[in-house]
């Protein structure tokens, strides 16, 4: 196996000088270096044959020993030196201090066909940001990541990628619905796949504990390999930077409400500086259209990361990233300004986006009142987004009417829909058919369009379930199956329409299916 090693981070970045694996709070330093965990029986369960040939390997490297003993922490590349970095950040709401990549360790950089990744481990043990945790990942959140960020990928939204799952041979103890009934679980690595796994935090954490030297010297490293257009690092290209994460930050969530991804915990340690969708925990895809969903349990009283405040969180954590680079800019007004852009940046970039749904090509005055009307009586009834979108494409404005048979699969309780809200549902379809005929494209060309945005198939969150209870018993080919169906969501796929359906009933309450919590 030869991987084309470039490590840029560790080579340019200060690093913590003290080496063993023991808790503490790091100072002036971007990370730590450590070693992956020796696990008992490691077992590789996928891969992901895309990502392989961006790093430049073989499937025969895929069947090799090195393979098997790399991407499960066993051995460790040569001339490199694995390490984990040092980051805070704001958990719902509340600076956290120190948090830092307690179960993930970077293993190196690998530079092929222009592009360059760092492979990470998650789940690979204990590292000195692991605090009161033990650094492993069980199996059911490792399907999840695995699965979902390689599927992101391919629905077009900004994310981390994976190589591979693999079964660590271990077991590991948690108590997944929090209630005090600890049990032991399969222990899994992810091999994730990254640009970079550079977050908010990162700079946060710098920012809060005045080190405004290291803090220029990530800013700087981030411009130079990251945002290299910004040329050479000034009070300007910082403000560009900061815009630029700002770009990236909303267009990553407005790809999420065109899918219905829910993230589920966007800490600030969670958003990437890249816009990438990164760190899948207890995230979830709506089911039923519904602005306050969120799938985390954790999260169920106040609903503050719901799928309808994604939005306004994004601007809340760009927030205290400015507040975090501040120091390097000494003024606040021209950061104001471009945080202020933000809210007339994502009402247009929504709207443009929600008209792509619609398959409408041109504006019209009066879109965001279509719009906004059509999401007030998605929410009057239980009613799939996935499929709605998916089936409106077979909308006609020739027979308006007909518009409600035409989405009725969409709705879980069809028959209890009350003469009121089927009047609303009319009056809208007759809006929507006025509309269209402004509109200068064929029937056929609006279908096309809109089946290129409103995906087919997605990871139901009841999906990546009955994928972790097969793999729970040993049989790894859901994964599989799952894993190469959502490789083309837009397409039609006639041999698995059995994914194209509603959340079955017993999915409704059934841990892991509806709500999630943290536990992982
Ligand atoms: P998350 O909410 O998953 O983004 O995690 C928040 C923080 O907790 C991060 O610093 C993680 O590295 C850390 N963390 C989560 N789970 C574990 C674990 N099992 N062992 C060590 N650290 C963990
Ligand atoms: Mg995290």
């Amino acid at each position: 196996m030869k991987l084309n090693i470039d490590d840029r981070f560790t080579k340019e970045l200060p690093a913590d000088p003290i080496l063993d694996n023991s808790r503490r709070q790091v100072q002036k330093a971007c990370f730590s270096y450590v070693t992956p965990k020796k696990t008992e029986n490691p077992e590789i369960l996928h891969i992901s044959p895309e990502m392989l040939s961006a790093l430049g390997l073989t499937e025969e490297d895929a069947t090799s020993k090195q393979f098997l003993n790399v991407f499960t922490g066993n051995s460790v590349l040569p001339n490199t030196t694995p390490y984990a970095m040092c980051y805070g950040g704001h958990q719902f709401g509340n600076w956290a201090g120190q948090l830092g990549d307690g179960r993930a360790i970077n293993l190196a950089e690998v530079k092929h066909d222009n592009q360059h990744w760092t492979l990470q481990l998650k789940g690979a043990g204990e590292t000195p940001y692991s605090r009161t945790a033990d650094g492993l990942a069980v199996l059911r959140s490792s399907v999840r990541e695995y699965l979902c960020s390689e599927a992101m990928y391919h629905l077009g939204v900004p994310t981390t990628r994976a190589l591979s799952l693999a079964l660590s041979g271990d077991e590991v103890l948690r108590d997944m619905l929090y209630d005090g009934n600890a049990a032991y679980e399969k222990g899994a690595i992810v091999c994730r796949v990254s640009q970079s796994f550079l977050r908010f935090g990162n700079y946060q954490l710098l920012g809060a504990r005045q080190d405004e030297e290291t803090l220029k010297t990530l800013v700087d490293y981030t411009i130079k390999h990251h945002f290299p257009q910004l040329g050479t690092p000034s009070k300007e290209t910082y403000l560009k930077f900061f815009e630029g994460v700002l770009n990236s930050t909303l267009e990553m969530i407005i790809h999420w409400q065109r899918v219905g991804f829910v993230h589920g915990v966007m800490n600030t340690d969670n958003l990437s500086i890249l816009g990438q969708t990164i760190d899948y925990g207890p995230y979830g895809w709506l089911e039923g259209y519904d602005h306050n969903w969120t799938p985390n349990t954790t999260d169920s009283q106040f609903k503050r990361y719901r799928y309808g405040a994604q939005m306004e969180i994004g601007h809340w954590n760009l927030y205290q990233l400015a507040n975090a680079l501040y120091p390097l800019i000494g003024e606040a007004d021209d950061l104001e300004r471009i945080l202020h852009s933000y809210h007339e940046k994502a009402q247009g970039q929504y709207l443009v986006m929600m008209r792509s749904k619609l398959g409408l090509f041109t504006e019209d005055k009066n879109d965001v009142e279509l719009i906004g009307n059509l999401e007030n009586i998605l929410q009057l009834t239980e009613t799939d987004m996935t499929i709605f979108f998916r089936n409106l494409s077979d909308f006609s404005t020739e027979s308006p009417l007909e518009g409600l048979t035409i989405v009725t699969d969409a709705f879980y309780l069809p028959n209890d829909i009350s003469d009121l809200i089927k009047q609303k549902w009319n009056s809208w379809f007759l809006d929507y058919a006025t509309r269209l005929q402004k509109e200068e494209h064929t029937s056929k060309e609006r279908k096309e369009q809109m089946n290129q945005v409103n995906p087919k198939y997605v990871l139901r969150n009841y999906m990546a379930q009955l994928a972790i209870d097969a793999a729970n018993k040993g049989d790894y080919k859901l994964i599989d199956d799952l894993f190469k169906l959502l490789k083309k969501p837009y397409d039609e796929q006639p041999e698995n329409e059995q994914w194209f359906v509603k959340r079955p009933d017993w999915a409704r309450h059934k841990a892991g299916c509806s709500m999630l919590s943290c536990s992982s």
